[in-house]
């Protein structure tokens, strides 16, 4: 790997360590989130920090590469690893070196949290689950591990690793967790990130999906022949893939997954400050009327591009329009309290 040694030691240090408390975004019970606190104050953590020098810097790839760490940007995840990320973070750090138009050169920092898939509580964390949809069966290990490194960039596609910071945690598995060799259930593979930026791009051009599979599958034949997979990525499309594509699709055109619908359509429509997500949404709209409990029953937004009433214009003013067809809309009925638009 090509280390350009000279802009570490412009850079600043690295941040203190946390290694001594426990990272609020593992999955644990809180009782197993008291033993872990309990093991760490009694036998202290693991790990250490690493200086921007040729010896450090080996020792820490090495040690990343004894515990099978995989850093996004530098090393790929085997399926089969029990590590899986828990949380990432990063900022921009600016360096005393100046780039080419004289301003300062940014590194990236990122701090990620490891965690043992024998230690994951599925019924803790952003989205528990009843079900234990870890492919590891829970053995009592407490191996956590957090990596704070240095990139070039924000970005986790080009984000070429410069420097390792930080290696700390419990870096050691429980016995009973190393006993366990073999998955309860198949590893969660991957779709291979060439194939899904060429999914993504069929996606925004709205290609049907049918065709999107079509497209895909000699996609994949052209770069992978016939190979379905190996340990890190997936050559073939799911049906998962696709409820997640177009999750990406609609996240990139600013509708947020984790908001209400009727709190996206007050967000694009509502007198003040209106955020459609593109203008020609504010563009089209003629009539907005959110529904507010007490005041009416109904929910109404009338829809209508220049274009659209251009033609009406034309073709419909003075004149009898004959419909191929109507359509019912079914939407849920959006709450709100502010007052209705019209136009
Ligand atoms: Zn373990």
């Amino acid at each position: 790997m090509p280390v350009p040694w000279s802009v570490f030691r412009q850079m600043r240090k690295s941040p203190p360590s946390k290694a001594e408390a426990v990272p609020r975004h593992l999955r644990l019970s809180e009782e197993e989130r008291r033993a872990v606190a309990d093991h760490i104050a009694a036998v202290g953590a693991d790990g250490r920090r690493y200086e921007y020098t040729p010896e450090d810097q080996d020792a820490a790839f090495d040690t990343l590469e004894e515990l099978r760490v995989h850093v996004p940007g530098f090393s790929l995840r085997d399926v089969n690893s029990k590590l899986s990320i828990q949380y990432s973070t990063h900022s921009s750090i600016n360096t005393t070196r100046k780039n080419a138009s004289g301003d300062p050169e940014t590194v990236w920092r990122w701090t990620r949290i490891y965690q043992c898939a024998c230690s994951i509580n599925n019924e803790s964390g952003f989205r528990p689950s009843k079900k234990r949809l870890v492919g590891w069966k829970k053995a009592g290990c407490m191996c956590w591990i957090r990596v704070v490194s240095t990139h070039e960039s924000g970005s986790v596609k080009d984000s070429c690793l410069l420097a390792i910071d930080e290696i700390s945690g419990i870096l050691t598995h429980a016995e009973s967790c190393t006993a366990e060799s073999t998955m309860d259930l198949p590893p969660r593979i991957p779709l291979h990130p060439e194939l899904r930026d060429f999914a993504l791009d069929l996606v925004r051009r709205h290609i049907p999906l049918t065709q999107i599979q079509i497209e895909c599958r000699t996609f994949s034949r052209s770069r992978w022949q016939d190979a379905v997979d190996n340990v890190n990525h997936r050559y073939i499309l799911t049906s998962q893939d696709s409820t997640s594509l177009y999750r990406s699709y609609r996240r990139e055109n600013g509708m947020m997954q984790r908001t209400r619908p009727e709190d996206n359509l007050d967000k694009w429509f509502r007198t003040e400050n209106p955020m459609p997500p593109i203008p020609a949404l504010t563009e089209a709209l003629i009539h907005y009327q959110p529904h507010v409990p007490g005041e009416n029953d109904r929910f109404m937004l009338l829809l209508s591009t220049p274009q659209q009433r251009e033609m009406a214009w034309k073709f419909g003013h003075k004149r009898q329009l004959i419909m191929e067809r109507h359509l019912w809309c079914m939407l849920r009925t959006p709450s709100s309290v502010h007052p209705p638009r019209h136009r």
